[in-house]
């Protein structure tokens, strides 16, 4: 899989994170908000995630 080395991310459970590199493999992504208002950091989220089912922890 190719990086993207604009798009750094450590969310390795997602699909489309690069593995040992910090880093998604998506041309692009889509940053969105878990509610409808919010002012912190914790509620934003990637709503291009997809959870990488073949990855066992
Ligand atoms: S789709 Fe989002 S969560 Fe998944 S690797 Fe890319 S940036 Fe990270």
């Amino acid at each position: 899989m190719e990086i993207n080395s604009s798009i750094g991310c450590s969310v390795t459970e997602c699909q489309y994170h690069a593995g040992e590199k910090q880093y998604c493999t998506l041309d692009k992504i889509m940053v969105g908000k878990s509610e409808s208002y919010t002012s912190k950091v914790e509620g934003t989220d990637c709503e291009s995630f997809k959870v990488n089912e073949n990855k066992t922890y």
